[in-house]
Order: C-alpha cells, then structure tokens, then sequence
C-alpha cells in the first residue's frame, strides 16, 4: 500500500514495480512471470523467552524462502522494531535477484524479528535467536535455506543460530549458516565483503566514466558494517570521505573524514558520530545524503532516497550499499538527473558472494587464505558490473533495470530448464 503521508510505495512494491519492467521487457510468459512474482513459503513464528526481569514477552517472527530455483535460499536475518512482513518478502526477493545477477548458485530468503536488539541483553539475545531458530529448524539447512547477519544480527548471532541447529539435528553443521565468527568456520574476508563490493563497483564506475580515484568525494549514509567497512577501504585506496551520518546523525568535511578514527570513536570509545571531534559541520542522518559529492553512497535502511527528495541529490555516482535506500517513486527522477546508478542487487551483492564463498569453505572443510577470497570476490563483481552496464548500453535501459533483467533471466531459465513439478 502506498504510504499514506508520502505517497510512496512500501519496499516490496517499490522491488515488484522494478520487478513489472524488467519482466515486461524480457518478454517474461504469464506462468514464469506469475511463480517468480510469489515467495515459494513464507512463515511466521511467535517467539516466546523469558526477558532477565523474569517476564515473558512473546516476539514475531518471519522468514520468507522467495526462490530456490537456482539453489537453496539464502539471506540475512534482521532485528529490528519496525521488521515486517511485507519488508522481509522485499528483501527475500531480492536476495533471489541479487543472487541471480552475480551468478552464485542460491535462491534467495531473508528472515527477520520484531525487537530492538538495543534494549535487550546479551543473555535475552541469545534466548530470541535460539528460539526463533528452533521454530525454523525444519526448513533451514545448507540445502535449504542459509541465514546469515543482516540489520542488528552479527557474527556471535549466526554462532548461536549454528549452535541451535546443530543441537537440533545432532550433527555439527557449519554450513548452515554464513557470517559466522572464523573459529567456527567463518571465511576470511566476510566483515568486510559487502563494503569491499561497494568500492569496486565505484572503482569500475570511475573507470567507465573516466574519473579519478585520487581524491574522488564519497559521502557514506550509515556507519554499520557495510558503511564503516567500505567508507574504511575506500579511505585506505585514496578516496575521500566528505560526509558520514549512522542513526545518531551526520557529520560533513569538504577537506575529508579521518575515517580510521571515526572508526575508533564509534566502535573503540563507543562515542556518538556526529561528535567526533573536528569531524566537520553536524548535520542530520539525512541532510548528509544532499551534500554535493562525487560518489553517494546510501548504506543505512531502506526509503532514504524517495520522490519528495531525490531532486536534492547531487552526485555523479549513486552506489546503493544498502537494500531498497531509493523507492522506485524516485527512480525516474535520479535517471533524469544522468546519475550513473549501481543498484543494490549489484552494489551491495559482495556480502552474499563471500557468504556463498564461505559457505564452500564449510562443505570443503578447506580454508582459502583472505587474499585468495579478496581476489574472487574481485573477478565476480567486476564481471557482473560489465554485464550489467554491458546489458544497459545494448538495450537503452538503466543500470538497475539492466540488474533486473540480467538476474530474472537466469532464474527463469533455471526455471524452464527444471519445468514444473506438479
Ligand atoms: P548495521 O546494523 O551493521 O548498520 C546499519 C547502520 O545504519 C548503522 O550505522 C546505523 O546507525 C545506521 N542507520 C540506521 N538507521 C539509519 C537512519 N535512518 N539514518 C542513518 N543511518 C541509519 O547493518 P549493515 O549490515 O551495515 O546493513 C546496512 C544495509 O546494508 C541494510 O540495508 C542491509 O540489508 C544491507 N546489506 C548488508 C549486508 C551485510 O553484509 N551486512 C549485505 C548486503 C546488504
């Protein structure tokens, strides 16, 4: 449903409206159109743990398997207040999607739990994500369905919902589950995968528009693991950061961030971000976003980028880290604007392509070393980026619906090759 105070699609009609053109574009038959439209399972589960306090409170759950045409779901579990089901189903898709355009052999899923993992303890976390993963256990699996951290979850999250399933099915599983800390199977590389796609992708941008890197501006919107760890790399690669904002606020320097401290404020000293000292003019979490800058690179939540504002953006490149920061609403008003775009399916798809890379691992019981993980990541984002932009150029699309195509065609092929089971 359209928001009523904006006007603007929710996230899972902002992913089926690019999902309409892309499919109306490939030609897509009714029956193909109609299966990949719908998730193939979603459920919900109600998630009852004992708070410290000795009260209980009873949590929602989902986990919503869109796709495993190509090979088992997989995506991220989220902790958040406002998690939804409508939320989790956009994110399920595109996972399939994303998955798709950079050609590893999953589905794709997402999960997620109503609550805010800020007000609750170590000992209530770990109650909720055992429980919400015992409530799953059936359906997960390294064949089936493979979470791995998203929004409030982390590495010490997917070890406790490894832990749960391997009780569960009486066997040590490591696979189930990516993101993992690296003691118990986790891969080299994965903190910082989905940061590190980012920059290549702006380093292929800059490349294709004849730009530098030497002192290019980026502006990053959320200080988490995709915006910390990518504003870190491309700051280390010559980069500079003008802007930085995480749910506390925005900071702006024209004469550049020291990211490596940012970094030790907020997760050394545990400071807020807009006060690091003599990091620049203070600012809102969203004004940060309509600063003039080079490279914009949105990597907080969803919607941040919608029709009452994209006018105000103003750069030459738009990197998506996160999932769904531009509504489809203002879609139109970005292309307008000549910005080159690099959709989230492809911008942000470096987590899950080290995920599928650990997840190898896991089943190899071999371990690469992070240069030999670094690298593949590196030939598979960088060849998705050609195919992609190839695919635009040739069919007078935009990079994201280019993405679209690229990724709906391969699961629909996979699709009619395997045919329908009835
Ligand atoms: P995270 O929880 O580690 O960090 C989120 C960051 O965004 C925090 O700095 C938070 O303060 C900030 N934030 C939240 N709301 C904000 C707001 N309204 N304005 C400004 N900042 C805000 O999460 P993450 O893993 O970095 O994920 C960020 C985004 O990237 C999400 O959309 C997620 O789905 C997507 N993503 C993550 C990965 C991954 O590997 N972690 C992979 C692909 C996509």
């Amino acid at each position: 449903m359209a928001s009523q105070v904006t006007g603007e699609l929710n996230v899972f009609e902002s992913a089926e409206a690019r999902f309409e053109i892309a499919a109306k574009r490939l030609g897509l038959e009714q029956g193909v159109y109609r299966f990949l439209k719908c998730p193939e399972r979603e459920i919900t589960v109600y998630i009852p743990v004992a708070l410290d306090s000795g009260r209980l409170e009873v949590f929602t759950g989902y986990r919503v398997l869109h796709s495993t045409v190509r090979g088992p779901g997989k995506g991220g579990i989220r902790f958040a207040p406002d998690v939804s089901l409508d939320e989790v189903r956009a994110l399920a898709a595109w996972m399939t999607w994303k998955c798709a355009v950079v050609d590893i052999p999953f589905g794709g899923a997402k999960g997620g739990v109503i609550c805010d993992p800020s007000k609750l303890s170590k000992a209530e976390l770990e109650r909720v994500t055992r429980r919400y993963t015992a409530s799953l256990s059936d359906w997960l699996g390294p064949e089936r369905d493979i979470p791995a951290p998203d929004i409030g979850t982390n590495a010490q999250t997917m070890a406790w919902v490894m832990d749960t399933y391997a009780m569960h099915v009486r066997q040590a599983t490591t696979a189930v589950v990516t993101g993992k800390p690296l003691e118990l199977g986790g891969s080299q590389g994965r903190n910082e995968a989905t940061g590190r796609g980012v920059m290549i992708c702006c380093d292929k941008a800059l490349a294709k528009l004849k730009m530098k890197r030497d002192g290019c501006r980026v502006i990053v919107q959320g200080f988490g693991n995709v915006g910390s760890q990518g504003a870190l790399l491309m700051h280390a690669a010559g980069y500079k950061i003008i802007g930085a904002a995480d749910v506390n606020g925005g900071l702006y320097n024209e004469n550049g961030i020291d990211i490596p401290k940012l970094y030790d404020w907020v997760y050394g000293q545990k400071k807020h971000l807009p006060e690091f000292p003599g990091g620049g003019e203070k600012m809102t979490a969203q004004e940060v976003l309509f600063r003039p800058t080079d490279i914009l690179v949105p990597a907080a939540t969803e919607n941040q980028i919608t029709s009452q504002n994209a006018s105000r953006v103003d750069c030459r490149i738009l990197c998506e880290g996160a999932n769904g920061p531009t509504t489809s609403h203002a879609d139109a008003i970005i292309e307008k604007k000549e910005i080159f775009i690099i959709p989230d399916i492809l911008g942000n798809a470096g987590g899950v392509t080290v995920s599928y890379f650990e997840w190898v691992q896991d089943r190899q019981g071999f371990f690469w070393r992070e240069s030999e993980v670094n690298e593949r990541l590196q030939d598979v984002m960088e060849h998705s980026f050609d195919q992609v932009v190839r695919y635009a150029e040739l069919h007078k699309v935009n990079n994201r619906i280019a993405a679209y195509i690229v990724a709906i065609d391969r699961v629909a092929r996979a699709l009619k090759l395997r045919g329908f089971y009835a």
